[in-house]
């Protein structure tokens, strides 16, 4: 039985789809004016975990991300670069799939955009002014706070603890500080929409309460993000939906914790800001999913080279496993033995784990033990058959692979030939001489880049009477099988395939 801390009752709960197998998730995605942080990575990578471990389960999910593709941060990016809003996330929309992709992230049913859905936008701001939530003030619509009896109830603040705490607004329009906008009017050079109240754009808020309406329904199951949107985007969604349906919006509110990187805050004026785009330059999303998957989605997670490399080190022995399976299971024993090895102990612990509000830090150590386990069932028993290893595949397959995204079969069998055998040491030898840790290897392709890298490295040391350095290069690359020639216009290099 699944249980989910939910938010809104502040426990953990019994996961009751309204239609199931089915589930209907709604994920506040990217406001496309840049390339996401690794923040934002952790809300779509949890995501991506909570959703394939439901359809693990066995539920079929229709899961929608909205982008936002009309707002203050892309008007100044576009008067900065000096290029239309279009552009501005046309570019930046087509970086975010390039990026989750490369983070092994599942892509959503569904990509709503705010400008794709005006008409949904304006209809329910109409309904909420019908209904008396909402005041026009010259063209400015505001949505009335005061008049949703249960707004707070999602962050657990009250509605006069919060006015105290306000600033003297300097936006004397609204009839109180606490309202928030529905529909900006339009200001000279801003891209803007008609509306019964003239020409503007709508608030942040109104468009995830109109596009995951349009798409999931009055009332859908389960709502993610960060933390760091209870409020008010989320408490304001919830006052919005619900004064405009008279139904409940969400049975299930998932939050996730903040990344901290080293320790600290990330911001981009102490400069440890961090795309993901760039982490993934140095290490695999596997690595990087691995991190995130040993700390559980609600807590505060840290994020450092040192545990970077702790996780990719850790991955090292599933990597091993899977790559002995795949042998193993080629070779097609048939006739060997099949020993004892109880493999549904290993499933049901996982799901009971993994069922504890998607408690992934305990389901990547029942993996492990997983792994322990048949490796010490195969240094006890002697020719075994390939119907024990697919059994092994089968289980790694769904949850290392299928659920946490920290195995990927497709690199695993990419990875072949002397590009495996050799990869590893040629990228500690290209890391000993430059500063940041490089990549994995994965392709001939990245071989010979990083083997030139190294070529380069070494001429220059020539150039600069460093004999002794380049010495110690070609005895490097030789030890492990790389032999170089130098010619008079440059050095080649060879690979002895053993
Ligand atoms: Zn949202």
């Amino acid at each position: 039985m699944l249980k989910i801390y939910n938010t809104l009752t502040k426990q953990k709960e019994e996961f009751k789809p309204i239609n199931p197998p089915n589930v209907n998730m709604y994920v506040c995605g990217p406001t496309v004016y840049d390339y996401f942080h690794i923040g934002n990575a952790r809300t779509f990578v949890n995501s991506d975990i909570i959703r394939k471990y439901l359809e693990y389960k066995g539920y079929n999910v229709k899961f929608v991300m909205n982008l936002t593709d009309v707002d203050d941060k892309i008007i100044k990016k576009s008067n900065e670069e000096k290029i239309g809003t279009e552009e501005v996330t046309e570019k930046y929309i087509k970086a975010f799939f390039e990026d989750i992709e490369n983070l092994n992230v599942k892509r959503a049913d569904i990509y709503p955009k705010a400008t794709a859905h005006m008409k949904n936008i304006i209809e329910m701001i109409k309904k909420l002014e019908q209904k008396g939530f909402a005041y026009n003030v010259d063209g400015n619509v505001f949505y009335d706070v005061k008049k949703f009896k249960d707004y707070g109830k999602l962050s657990g603040k009250k509605i006069d603890e919060l006015e105290l705490g306000s600033r003297v607004e300097v936006n004397v329009e609204k009839k109180d500080p606490l309202d928030f906008a529905l529909w900006k009017k339009a200001k000279e050079g801003e891209p803007y929409w008609e509306s019964p109240w003239g020409n503007g754009r709508p608030g942040w808020h109104i468009e995830c309460s109109a596009m995951s309406c349009k798409h999931l329904g009055e009332t859908f199951d389960i709502h993610a993000g960060g933390n760091d949107l209870i409020f008010p985007h989320h408490e304001n969604e919830v006052a919005q939906s619900e004064a405009a349906n008279g139904k409940k919006f969400v049975n299930y509110w998932i939050h996730f914790g903040f990344l901290n990187i080293d320790n600290e805050k990330m911001s981009k004026s102490i400069g440890n800001f961090s795309t993901a785009r760039d982490i993934l330059k140095k290490y695999s999303a596997e690595t990087i999913r691995m991190l995130f998957a040993q700390t559980h989605y609600g807590g505060p997670l840290n994020f450092s080279d040192e545990l970077l490399s702790a996780a990719e080190k850790g991955l090292e022995k599933l990597n091993n496993l899977a790559q002995k399976v795949e042998d193993e299971i080629k070779s097609e024993k048939k006739n060997g033995n099949n020993p004892t090895f109880d493999f549904k102990k290993y499933d049901d612990e996982f799901e009971k784990v993994m069922d504890d509000d998607f408690n992934t830090p305990q389901g990547v150590a029942v993996i492990f033990d997983f792994i322990k386990d048949v490796n010490k069932t195969v240094a006890e028993n002697e020719n075994i058959n390939s119907e024990f290893f697919s059994n092994v595949k089968s289980f790694l397959e769904k949850t290392a692979s299928g659920v946490f995204g920290i195995l990927n079969y497709k690199k695993l069998t990419a990875e072949t030939g002397f590009v495996k055998l050799i990869g590893h040491d040629v990228r500690l030898i290209v890391n000993k001489h430059i500063d940041t840790d490089l990549k994995e290897i994965k392709s001939e392709e990245d071989l010979d880049e990083y083997l030139n890298k190294i070529l380069e490295i070494r001429n220059k040391a020539k150039k600069e009477k460093n004999y002794a350095l380049a010495d110690e290069i070609r005895n490097d690359l030789n030890k492990i099988g790389i032999i170089l020639e130098d010619t008079k216009e440059k050095t080649i290099y060879k690979i002895i395939k053993k």
